[in-house]
């Protein structure tokens, strides 16, 4: 299931990549560096999640393949790179707090 018209584009990964530092959203990029960031869907698209920019956020792909299907905090807070703040922000990203932000400042330009 898609809706009709929702397409993510490349601008959309760079902003968002550049948002989270360019590395991955959920270990910061400890585990895997800068290398292979992957789109991970916060909400799996096995669950029913879009490919739409709030719901996309850069993984590395040990963090992605790991998480794969879970639900993101039953996944994440296992880990022992869990971190309460970086929580908090994809949740910020998800409910398009940052994704409006992000928009705004853009148009600026
Ligand atoms: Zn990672």
């Amino acid at each position: 299931m898609s809706i009709k018209g929702v397409v993510y584009t490349r601008s959309e990964w760079e902003s968002t990549k550049k948002h989270w530092g360019g590395k991955c959203a959920y270990c910061g990029g400890i585990r895997a560096g800068k290398k292979n960031l992957t789109k991970d869907h916060i909400l799996p698209a096995s669950l029913g999640g879009q490919k739409v920019m709030y719901n996309i956020i850069p993984a590395c792909s040990k963090c992605n393949s790991e998480k794969s299907s879970y639900l993101v905090e039953e996944w994440y807070r296992r880990q022992d790179f869990f971190n309460e703040k970086r929580l908090m922000e994809i949740y910020r990203w998800v409910t398009g707090e940052c994704y409006s932000v992000c928009r705004k400042k853009r148009r600026g330009g």
